[in-house]
């Protein structure tokens, strides 16, 4: 009988702490009704008592029956995670190949697994039962003061207020309660995460805009995918400049109108601060949260626990808070999503955009992807229709794209003798712009991890015939290299196209533009730089970006993270110092990262009522990335793209997964990776295709050596389970460790 009623009550729960399996607990009969699936709970656990999840209920284990231990306690009132985060959380498992408590720690904040609670203060006031204050109160001055404060007061005040108010200490207040002379009470104090700074632009909810007729089929078609109430995915493929926000925000007033929540992720929510003030100027009587890095634990409890109680409908953030547990989810909104931000590049090395739709999936819900420039991935799931398409071809207003001239510093270089940052067309019209008032962007690109070999008569780089990317130059024994396939030769004393002598790397910092900048135009001129110093700075970056917006600043350096979403109506030049750099990268998405910056940074320019231009400066005019984006002509760059990809059998027609070795001893790590070669040789794995061992693009990383394989298969699932089944038979040496990044987007 006891038996039975024990198995009832049994429940799976996965512990954090080490543990990759689920175990059973049993459940006492008090807890039943509180405990759900999803809730966070204390467990006993050896002599050690530690954090679980509870995974499943009404388990039946007739081993484990009398056995299994009770569950100590409930930790918070609500389930910490919605049932279909923890689906997600399986799946994350698997598809990426890390723990599940790797998960469940990126789901759920540290501080809300750690049990905080809500914030509550203590109120005071006067118990108005009593007659005889003054009787009770003749022999302590300081308590008289107190009383004669509260007699003032209408309503409760909080304890800390009184002393501060009337100067007197916490043992007054003691003592006062011990005669029963005044009442305590509390109240839940929320620590705002609404009241942020992210309110920089005075932009204005703009009531009288009206829809352009493609703006308008946008929200038709979206409208009909949440009215559907089925799951679809849908690209807002739109110019910079289209209005692509318009449109998010007509469907997000459709989800709410269905008694829905809303998720919309950015890349980088300090990049995004007119984004978010946007929506919350759009969305007034919403409690809209936004859920950034900057938050206290206190205020990630809070904000937390209001999207749990469903205070807060609109959750605005970064890749993480695709994991936010808001119930009713109806739409996901993915902005500018070819962004490689969204990709997570440590445990669990997830994909915040695959997520999205894949959630989006798992409650039936429409999932938005905005893109001027999709990313091919996303583009190929168009052309698949496992996407549908909403296109937005025109600026609102029909303002015309800007200008896009093309300095070929090939011929810079001729004429000065040697390689110039700054060409003389770039120059002049920064000067013009000092003169007519009117701002100016430089943007200077990401730097490349090596020396890649750029000719600087020809434009020509070596590239690895098998790969199709860049090969790097490695000074210590004068070999170029390939990363993806390990190919080495030679390098070249003079150029094997032109046979130029002049062989040479480049790559200038932001510093050193901002002087030369400051030494080119007038001494009036007012110049800015912004890095990664500034970045990690919140409030100097926020202060920069506000000046330059209010006109206290002339030009702005940058590298392409200023070119985000940021709308500057007053900029009419944009420079791009070095379009060619990210084309020279080790990478085959090299060219597409090239192309989305020079388009995202052209959609800088001219958002006011004039035209803008743009000048970019190359040593490749040639480049397909650099002739289609001239043209604006994003569709043709993707086609050709695509056919690239197919013959090379690259992402999206393939999953790319990267499997990097590395240890502190580089003779270690060489001979396990060589010895993970034969395995995977000898394994044969049907429909897969591999390259490598090659050495990293950072061969040595905080004194770890580091080789990496490149994998291409049609399924992720059944090649981790295949490469599972192979690892698991190949021991290797404890200071060698290996990692797997599936859907890898940084080659690093
Ligand atoms: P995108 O995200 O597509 O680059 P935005 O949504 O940021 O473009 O819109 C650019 C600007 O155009 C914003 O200032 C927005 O308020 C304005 N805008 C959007 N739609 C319209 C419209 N139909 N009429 C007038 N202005 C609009
Ligand atoms: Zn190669
Ligand atoms: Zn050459």
């Amino acid at each position: 009988m006891i038996m039975a009623e024990n198995e009832k009550n049994l429940c799976e729960v996965q512990p954090f702490g080490g543990f990759d399996l689920p175990l059973i607990y049993s459940l006492k009969e008090t807890q039943k009704a509180d405990i759900k699936i999803g809730s966070l709970v204390k467990i006993p656990l050896g002599k050690r008592v530690i954090l679980g999840i509870v995974w499943s209920l009404n388990v039946t284990d007739t081993t484990m029956g009398a056995k299994a231990r009770q569950i100590i306690e409930l930790v918070h009132e609500e389930p910490v995670l919605t049932p279909d985060l923890l689906k997600l959380a399986r799946w994350i498992g698997k598809y990426y190949s890390c723990n599940t408590e790797s998960c469940l720690e990126a789901m759920i904040p540290v501080s809300v697994r750690n049990g905080m609670q809500e914030k509550s203060r203590r109120l005071i006031s006067l118990d108005k039962s009593k007659s005889d204050y003054e009787n009770l109160l003749n022999r302590s001055p300081a308590q008289a003061v107190i009383i004669n404060f509260l007699k003032h007061q209408n309503h409760p005040v909080a304890a800390s207020k009184i002393l501060a108010e009337t100067g007197k200490s916490h043992s007054t207040l003691v003592s006062l309660k011990k005669k029963g002379l005044i009442i305590e009470s509390s109240e839940t104090v929320e620590r705002v995460a609404y009241d942020d700074d992210f309110s920089d632009s005075n932009e204005k909810v703009d009531h009288t805009l009206v829809l352009t007729e493609e703006q308008t089929a946008a929200v038709r078609e979206a409208t009909k995918d949440l009215q559907s109430l089925a799951f679809q995915t849908r690209l807002i493929f739109g110019v910079t400049g289209s209005g692509k926000t318009e449109v998010y925000f007509e469907a997000m007033d459709e989800a709410l109108k269905q008694g829905g929540s809303i998720l919309f992720l950015v890349p980088e929510v300090s990049l995004a601060p007119q984004t978010v003030s946007r929506i919350r100027n759009r969305f007034e009587k919403e409690k809209v949260v936004v859920w950034h890095s900057h938050l206290s634990s206190g205020e990630r409890v809070d904000a937390w626990r209001s999207i749990t109680k469903q205070d807060s409908r609109i959750v605005v953030g970064a890749r993480s808070a695709i994991f936010s547990p808001l119930p009713k989810l109806r739409l996901i909104i993915v902005d500018e999503e070819h962004e490689a931000a969204y990709k997570q590049e440590d445990n669990p090395r997830y994909h915040a955009r695959d997520i999205a739709v894949l959630r989006a999936k798992f409650v039936n819900a429409t999932c938005l992807l905005g893109s001027a420039t999709p990313s091919l991935e996303t583009m190929h799931n168009v052309n698949r229709t496992k996407y549908s398409l909403s296109k937005l071809t025109e600026r609102v207003d029909n303002r015309e794209l800007p200008l896009v001239h093309l300095v070929d510093m090939r011929r810079e270089a001729e004429k000065r003798k040697t390689l110039p940052i700054l060409s003389q067309p770039l120059v002049e019209a920064l000067r013009d712009r000092i003169q007519n008032r009117e701002q100016s962007i430089l943007f200077l690109n990401r730097r490349g991890f090596n020396t890649t070999m750029l000719c600087p008569e020809c434009g020509h780089v070596e590239t690895c015939k098998d790969c199709s990317i860049a090969m790097t130059f490695h000074r210590t024994d004068g070999y170029l290299r390939c990363h993806l396939c390990g190919f080495r030769k030679p390098a070249p004393r003079n150029c094997e196209k032109c046979n130029s002598f002049d062989l040479q790397k480049k790559g200038h910092g932001t510093q050193r533009i901002e002087d030369l900048v400051e030494d080119l135009l007038p001494r009036s001129a007012r110049v800015q730089r912004i890095d990664a110093d500034i970045m990690n700075k919140k409030n100097l970056f926020r202060e920069t970006l506000s000046n330059f917006r209010k006109g206290k600043i002339d030009v702005l350096v940058g590298t392409q993270m200023i070119a985000k979403g940021l709308d500057f109506p007053k900029v009419t030049l944009v420079g791009v110092i070095d379009a060619d750099l990210p084309l020279r990268m080790e990478d085959f998405r090299a060219s597409e990262r090239a192309f989305q910056m020079l388009v995202q940074v052209s959609g800088r320019a001219g958002r006011g009522n004039r035209t803008g231009e743009v000048y970019v400066q190359t040593y490749a005019p040639f480049a397909s990335s650099i002739q289609f984006s001239r043209r604006s002509d994003v569709s043709g760059f993707i086609d050709e793209e695509m056919e690239m990809r197919k013959e090379f059998g690259y992402p999206p027609f393939t999953h790319l997964i990267r499997h990097l070795f590395r240890s502190r001893s580089s003779a270690k790590v060489e001979f396990y990776a060589t010895e993970w070669t034969k395995q995977l040789q000898r394994a044969e794995i049907e429909n897969f295709r591999f390259k490598g061992p090659a050495l990293a693009p950072l061969e040595k990383i905080k004194g770890y050596y580091r080789y990496h394989f490149f994998y291409f298969t049609p399924s992720v699932k059944r090649t981790i389970e295949t490469l599972g089944k192979i690892r698991k038979n190949f021991p290797i040496d404890p200071e060698v460790h290996d990692i797997l990044d599936v859907d890898a987007q940084q080659i690093c």
